[in-house]
């Protein structure tokens, strides 16, 4: 018996419970959920997943309250990840729980950040946001008596994890091997994978013009923006720029998902996987855009680029974001004792165990775990005199 709910049978190449790999550290089976309803929970339940309430996604959580966050962000990619789930039979609650949880290992300030701890660690394995999420994951979060981490499905983790160099891949056992053999994930991982970048390029669109950073007529070069954007126009003359706005946003949303779902439905009537190690064993992802819509995803994605993430004024604030972080990670790597104690006592350790590379590790840790304006308040207290420590 499949653990979904009442009614909706799975399709074969799903994830289903009784084929999972399995928890590194076996528990028995959950009496009234299933197992990646446990994952999902214990993902809802951690520490990692309330501070991506303050953290960024573009915009710096102080610029504003109706911007996105990583928190609103993860939760729009796990309604368009599971709707698309859904229509295919595949397991809701797996990508739900994969969509929630892809982005926990996020630094403060967005990408300025993971790339600015990135520098710092260059000489100490590096930084990886996606690898940081399973950190979080497997060995961060203190939650349970038995195990250290949230002690998640195979299936779950491997859909965390993105993406990894040759290094990292050897150094992670089963899960690395799919990068090494060229190898795919489940259809729950690559949803929840593509759901993200969907989710991104339209919610930005709105937060770009919230901000006034874009603006209509520049906008509507965007083949996809302009289709559905002259279809509202034609339909609802009337109803002003902030209601036509959203409803073009919607209509590009759906016909971006709907596209994904026919897609997806007939690669999988072609290739009929009659498992998820069938799904596994693709040299390249089965759930996927036509080539047609993914283009014109494509071109969105490249106007955001170049009118939001490259606008000046999210530049100033990357670059500020980057310089406290930076000396951060210097104060803190210089001399451990200015951590909280807790994050102090496991530097220490872990120089101890591995070294300087270690104890790097644990200092981009903490970092790492920081909301943004925890980051602001910390460097405040470390680097302004008349604030109190
Ligand atoms: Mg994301």
């Amino acid at each position: 018996m499949s653990a979904a709910p009442a009614g909706a049978v799975l399709a074969p190449y799903a994830a289903h419970d009784e084929q999972s790999r399995g928890r590194r550290f076996p528990e028995s089976r959950p009496e009234f959920r299933g197992e990646y309803q446990r994952d999902r929970d214990r993902i809802i339940h951690s520490n990692a997943f309330r501070r991506l309430v303050y953290k960024t996604q573009v915009f710096v959580n102080h610029e504003g309250d109706l911007y996105r966050t990583r928190v609103t962000h993860s939760i729009e990619v796990a309604q368009i990840a599971r709707s698309v789930a859904l229509a295919l039979h595949l397991n809701e609650a797996l990508t739900e729980a994969i969509s929630l949880a892809h982005d926990l290992g996020h630094t403060p300030f967005g990408h300025a950040g993971q790339d600015a701890l990135n520098e710092c660690m260059r000489d100490y394995g590096g930084f990886e946001h996606n690898m940081q999420s399973l950190r979080v994951v497997d060995e961060l979060e203190e939650h349970y008596a038995q195990f250290r981490g949230l002690n998640l499905t195979f299936e779950c983790r491997e859909g965390i994890l993105k993406h990894a160099s040759v290094r990292n891949a050897r150094e992670l056992g089963e899960l690395g091997e799919r990068f090494l053999n060229r190898h795919q994930p489940g259809l729950e991982a690559q949803i929840a994978n593509l759901a993200d970048e969907i989710a991104y390029n339209n919610h930005d669109v709105d937060d770009g013009i919230r901000a006034q950073l874009i603006d209509l007529p520049a906008l509507r070069q965007v083949r996809m923006f302009r289709r559905q954007h002259d279809e509202v126009i034609r339909q609802y003359p009337d109803v002003g720029e902030r209601r036509t706005v959203h409803e073009t946003i919607r209509r590009m949303i759906n016909y971006i998902v709907v596209d994904f779902i026919h897609t997806t439905q007939q690669q999988l009537d072609g290739l009929k996987p009659r498992s998820i190690d069938e799904v596994r064993a693709h040299a390249k992802p089965l759930a996927v855009l036509s080539e047609a819509c993914s283009e014109e995803h494509l071109e969105l994605k490249l106007f955001l680029r170049e009118h939001v993430y490259r606008h000046y004024k999210v530049l100033r604030m990357t670059s500020k974001a980057r310089r406290v972080l930076q000396q951060l990670f210097e104060a803190f790597f210089k001399d451990v004792s200015l951590m909280p104690t807790e994050h102090r006592d496991r530097a220490l350790a872990a120089e101890k165990a591995g070294g300087v590379a270690g104890k790097a590790r644990a200092v981009a840790d903490y970092i790492a775990g920081m909301t943004d304006r925890y980051a602001i308040l910390e460097h405040r207290r470390l680097f302004d005199p008349g604030e109190r420590t």
